[in-house]
């Protein structure tokens, strides 16, 4: 990455969220609470952080709204400049760090279990949902106060839809009349479980899935070999995240298995090792879905090569790969995990 380059010049396609981001920072007019969704890994986070870097940016001419004082004394800059400059002290501070938090004091991220019990005065760690205690210690505690380098008040929330009610509720009234120069960015790729008062109390910013060549790209980027990268490209449904973990290959070889012991299945015919299969889903539903692009991915590759040898089983092997394909999309629409598995298995043994 380009250490002076703004955050928000990273973010591929999404032409439509950037339009909408870029008009606000032009107008002055940034909206106080936005809701960005879209699935995982297509940019919702990166727009936030550019957002957030424009927002704080010291050698930006700032909003002219806030500029304008009172009485609208001092005008607009001539050419408004709209992009943070990527350089300046500010800038380079809202940008994150490994730990997924910037150190600009004016920058503030939520995320359940971002932050140790004792940082957020309670005595368990956040294991469930994202907790009222994280919105009153970060959010709440420091409303009264103007930003401490003078600019603006960024919070942005990840995975909002973890809001606890209670988080949620308590953040309401502050989504409602946020002060002055504050600024809230929620992310969610579950906007359905967001409450209601939520979503009706922020601007609706949409991201799509990424076209397969910037999913191709940043796998490329990321030193990928051709071959594979176009296979998962294609696997990756447009999220660059999903793409990254089907390419790595620490987490190869507990797939290969997965992919491995589901052909084994589906080719047995054995309905207790379907069974089994399913169980086991249930148990793991947090990585079933890296799981099930893997498989998708494997048997993708499987059927390519079987094709190149002229192998009579390539049809049957590209039609399980489509089973697996439809398992993922069933998931996505929050299929049960269990029956999603014995379905897709059955189908596969036909
Ligand atoms: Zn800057």
């Amino acid at each position: 990455m380009e250490p002076d380059q703004p955050l928000f010049a990273r973010l591929r396609a999404q032409p439509t969220a950037r339009r909408i981001l870029e008009r606000a920072l032009e107008s002055g007019r940034v909206h106080h609470a936005y809701l960005f969704i879209g699935p995982d890994g297509v940019g919702k986070e990166l727009a936030a952080f550019g957002l957030a870097q424009a927002l704080l940016c010291e050698a930006r001419g700032g909003d002219a709204a806030t500029q304008g004082g009172l009485f609208g004394a001092a005008p607009a800059p001539a050419t408004p400049q709209t992009a943070a400059c990527g350089a300046c002290s500010a800038c380079m501070r809202a940008a994150p760090r490994e730990d997924g938090r910037p150190v600009h004091p004016d920058l503030v991220v939520l995320e359940r279990g971002l932050y140790t019990p004792q940082q957020l005065g309670r005595r368990t760690p956040e294991t469930q949902d994202l907790s009222i205690d994280q919105v009153r210690t970060l959010v709440l505690a420091r409303a009264a106060f103007p930003p401490h380098e003078g600019r603006a008040k960024v919070f942005i929330v990840r995975r909002a839809e973890e809001m606890s009610a209670s988080a949620a509720n308590a953040l309401l009234k502050t989504l409602e009349e946020p002060g002055d120069r504050t600024h809230f960015i929620l992310l969610s790729a579950q906007p359905d479980a967001l409450l209601p008062t939520i979503r009706s109390r922020t601007l609706l910013v949409r991201f799509g899935p990424l076209p397969d060549e910037v999913v191709f790209d940043v796998l490329s980027a990321r030193g990928v070999t051709e071959d594979r990268a176009r296979t998962v490209a294609r696997l990756a449904r447009g999220s660059a995240s999903v793409a990254i973990s089907l390419a790595d290959p620490d987490t190869s070889d507990a797939r290969e298995a997965f992919v491995s012991r589901v052909l084994e299945a589906a080719a047995s015919r054995d309905l207790r090792r379907v069974i089994a299969i399913g169980e086991d889903a249930k148990k793991d539903k947090g990585n079933l879905a890296g799981y099930l692009g893997a498989l998708a991915a494997g048997v993708a590759e499987r059927a390519r090569d079987a094709a190149a040898r002229g192998d009579a089983r390539a049809e049957a092997l590209a039609l399980r790969g489509s089973h697996a394909l439809a398992a993922l999309e069933h998931l996505d629409g929050n299929g049960n995990p269990q029956l999603t598995m014995e379905a897709m298995l059955l189908r596969m043994s036909m």
